[in-house]
């Protein structure tokens, strides 16, 4: 536990996920070994969760095992999230975001963003919102988040393919750039474009990163 402290860990490959990553993160007492991924079998879990287990083992050792468990993540949004007098918010409208798998910030804000429209076409509560009320709720989300859940979807596409894409992906984030970019855009939920010489810079690293990604991939 100590050397995780003040530390987070974050692995790529294959043999710890086929399409994300992987993580050793500190939780106050204790650490959670994980990994995620949306394509595999249940038996094909196991093997990845030993997968991580076996490149922190190093770190991990002497430590105790206090809980295994594995939970599905939707990615996806769901096709439809405005039924009736249903509107679906978070996890079951399928908000978190695809390349970090970042579900509670989104989850609250589409429930927060979901109510006020519901109070708006409520009259505060005197009458009953209709479909095409709640379906205000939609089109303010995918108005403020369409473009960012677009961008991190075709990241994880182009990254967390194989390999050498994901190699290309761990020599990017060694750029102050890059970290300055990832940052802001975690820190204020939107991409943030960089100005436009740096936004050039960062193309043509990445395109040279995943040219390279061949050959440092082991
Ligand atoms: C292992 C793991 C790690 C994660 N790590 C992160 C992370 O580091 N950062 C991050 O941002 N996100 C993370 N997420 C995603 C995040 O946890 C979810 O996106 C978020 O919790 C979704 O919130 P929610 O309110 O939509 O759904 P939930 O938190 O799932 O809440 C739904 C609630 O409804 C209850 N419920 C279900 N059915 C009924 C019923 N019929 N009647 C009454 N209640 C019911 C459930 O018990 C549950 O309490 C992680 C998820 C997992 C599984």
């Amino acid at each position: 536990m100590a050397y995780y402290e003040e530390l987070a860990e974050m692995y790529v490959g294959d043999d710890v996920s086929p399409d994300f990553y992987a993580w050793v993160f500190p939780k106050y007492d204790h650490v959670a070994v994980g990994t995620g991924t949306m394509k595999v079998n249940q038996a094909k879990i196991k093997s990845l969760q030993a997968g991580i287990r076996k490149r922190a083992a190093k770190r991990l050792e002497g430590g105790e095992i206090i809980k295994v468990e594995a939970h599905p993540i939707p990615e996806h949004p769901r096709p439809r999230r405005v039924v009736g007098r249903v509107a679906l918010v978070g996890d079951a409208a399928g908000t978190v975001t695809k390349s970090s798998g970042e579900g509670i910030y989104f989850a609250a804000k589409s429930a927060r963003m979901c109510a006020e429209v519901i109070v708006e076409a409520s009259n505060n509560g005197q009458t009953v919102p209709t479909e095409a009320d709640l379906k205000r709720y939609l089109k303010l989300w995918d108005k403020q988040y369409g473009v960012t859940y677009l961008v991190l979807d075709i990241l994880q596409r182009v990254f967390y393919r194989s390999d050498a894409t994901r190699e290309a992906f761990v020599e990017m984030c060694a750029d102050i750039d890059v970290q300055e970019l990832t940052f802001d855009s975690y820190l204020y939920k939107t991409v943030v474009p960089a100005n436009p010489l740096k936004q050039m810079k960062i193309t043509a690293k990445t395109i040279g990163s995943l040219l390279r990604g061949n050959a440092l991939a082991p």
